[in-house]
């Protein structure tokens, strides 16, 4: 995948994970608009306290990657913990909010495909996998 207008003073092409916070979070709000994932609150970043998300969670395996990280405000990052994203994306529901399922899906499948030119990430890969089907499968199984 080109990705021309990344920075890569450092020359490690491989990743962004060089870039600062601020320039990681430029560009996710840039890729999936500048509103939290899971509650769909705007945010501003010159006034609200925004954070980004990782998809597969760091303790699950998630590699620091830009592909792995979402926008999110700082509640849902928080009350989110290491919830999987089908997880916290049923209770959100359950809560009447509205997710922003195909944001997810997006972001999963890029993903995929990032582990998949890179290799490596043997926890997180079927992570991702079986999150992609729950998540393509629609709506929560009732209890
Ligand atoms: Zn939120």
């Amino acid at each position: 995948m080109a990705r021309e207008s990344a920075p890569d003073r450092d020359a490690d092409s491989s990743s962004d994970r060089n870039l600062s916070r601020s320039a990681r979070m430029r560009l996710i709000l840039e890729r999936d608009g500048a509103r939290c994932v899971w509650c769909r609150r705007e945010i501003d970043t010159e006034r609200v306290a925004s954070t980004t998300e990782h998809l597969v969670p760091r303790i699950k395996g998630g590699p620091s990657w830009f592909e792995n990280e979402m926008a999110a405000c700082a509640r849902c990052n928080r009350e989110r913990g290491h919830r999987t994203p089908a997880d916290w994306i049923d209770e959100l529901e359950r809560r009447g909010l509205e997710p922003d399922r195909d944001a997810v899906l997006r972001a999963l499948r890029l993903l995929q495909q990032a582990i998949a030119e890179r290799g490596g990430q043997r926890r997180a890969r079927p992570y991702v996998v079986s999150q992609l089907r729950r998540l393509e499968r629609g709506r929560p199984q009732p209890y």
